[in-house]
């Protein structure tokens, strides 16, 4: 049987072969948040623009303030004031000093800025500084923050509020980002109803498909259709064939273990598809199934839906993140203590949900009480997959284990 590493090697080689075609939308910077950015920016101004006063208080040369001091201070004469988004017009001289607001640019000639709750002004507008004022005092200067032509984000990046901020301030009213993969979903099962049905005695609504919408989301791709189809033979077909004509990806969840009515294999292979696994040594998740047809990758995952959470997070998640040339696509993987003992499924590596959480800096993962990887209820609150490697029939309370971080 294939190793977990082996099967997405595998898929990522069918997906990275994708990757040039994969098309770029052009849109606005509001519209882009969550997209990744398929170019770098690269810097075209200094940040600050100008040496920036960093506090309200008074700009003014520091060597007018040497040998200040309590008993005595330096007096110097106020000559103005710079109000936001304007320069001073003048210079600051030996013994002058300008009012200054957070913000602004100080002043030609001045190199220091004192805050204004240690200054006394005096009536006719002149401070007094009680103290030395080095150069330099709280003024951040041209370009310290980012230089010109400094790469501030690569491309592959997603678009966060900060970045969306950051290519605000560098003027990208529109953005490229990398189109969305367009995600195809079949639920196969003849017990499967739809979710404003009542289900007869047998049947249970469909839940896959609204977990993967969701996973499908949130990996920056769309979902261009989702239906039920039964355990039929045609009609499986007929579905993978009105899907791949939609979609550059096929996620079909249900039908590919060994029971009688375990469908999608034969289907996919009769439209042509090209198998290239079927069966993972993972634990839940066995039996996923990677196949291709022409430029469409298709997956046909297990239908328990605790094995669906884990083969996309595996395996559909890293392959989505490289169609859109996203610089990360690994999973974010930590390692904590395990708080309980917990059995493992050799020789097949097992993911089960758990709880991570963090107490005085040391990660902890909780083991869930759930009861298999039918039990979704169970699975809800998982915020991590807990790995138990293959070799492990159990892992004991305290050891330190390899833990996936779900975050969505
Ligand atoms: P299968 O992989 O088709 O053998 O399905 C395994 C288990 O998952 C069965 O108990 C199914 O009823 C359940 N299941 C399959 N598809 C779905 C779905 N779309 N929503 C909820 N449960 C499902
Ligand atoms: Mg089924």
């Amino acid at each position: 049987m294939l190793s977990i590493e082996e099967a997405l090697d595998i898929v990522i080689a069918r997906t990275t072969e994708r990757i040039p075609g994969a098309g770029v939308d052009r849109l606005t910077l509001e519209e882009a948040i969550g997209r990744v950015i398929r170019i770098p920016v690269i810097s075209d101004l200094e940040l600050p623009p100008f040496d920036r006063a960093r506090m309200d208080g008074y700009a003014f040369r520091s060597g007018s303030t040497t040998g200040a001091s309590p008993t005595t201070p330096r007096r110097l004469a106020g000559i103005g004031e710079i109000a936001a988004g304007s320069l001073f017009p003048g210079q600051v001289g030996e013994g002058e000093a300008v009012r200054i607001m957070t913000g602004a640019a100080v002043p030609a000639g001045a190199d220091a800025v004192e805050r204004i709750e240690v200054i006394e002004v005096e009536a006719d507008g002149s401070i007094l500084l009680r103290a030395p004022v080095p150069a330099g005092r709280n003024v951040t200067p041209r370009g310290f923050e980012v230089r010109a032509g400094e790469t501030i984000i690569t491309a592959g990046e997603t678009i966060t509020p900060a970045r969306a901020a950051v290519l605000a301030t560098f003027g990208y009213a529109e953005v490229p980002v990398a189109s969305r993969p367009r995600v195809a979903l079949i639920s196969t099962g003849s017990e499967l109803v739809r979710v404003d049905e009542v289900p007869a005695p047998g049947q249970i609504r469909d839940s896959n498909t609204f977990a993967l919408n969701g996973y499908v989301r949130s990996a920056g791709a769309e979902v261009v259709s989702a239906r039920l189809v039964d355990d039929d033979f045609d009609a499986t077909v007929a579905a993978i064939e009105s899907a791949l004509a939609l979609a550059d990806v096929l996620l079909l969840s249900g039908g590919v273990s060994m029971g009688d009515y375990d469908l999608v294999k034969p289907a996919l292979q009769s439209l042509g598809a090209e198998i290239h696994f079927e069966r993972v040594a993972m634990h839940p998740g066995k039996p996923t199934v990677f196949a291709t047809r022409g430029q469409k990758l298709i997956f046909g995952l297990p239908g328990n839906p605790v094995s669906v959470a884990v083969s996309f997070a595996l395996f559909v998640r890293p392959a989505l993140g490289r169609m859109l040339g996203a610089a990360q696509v690994e999973l974010k993987r930590t390692r904590a203590i395990c708080r309980t003992s917990v059995k493992g499924a050799p020789p097949r590596r097992s993911h089960q949900p758990g709880n991570l959480v963090i107490v005085d800096g040391q990660a902890f993962i909780e083991p869930l009480r759930w009861s298999g990887s039918g039990d979704l209820v169970g699975f809800m609150n998982a915020n991590a997959l807990f790995i138990i490697p293959e070799d492990r029939a159990q892992v004991s309370a305290g050891e330190l284990i390899e833990v996936i971080q779900l975050d969505d």
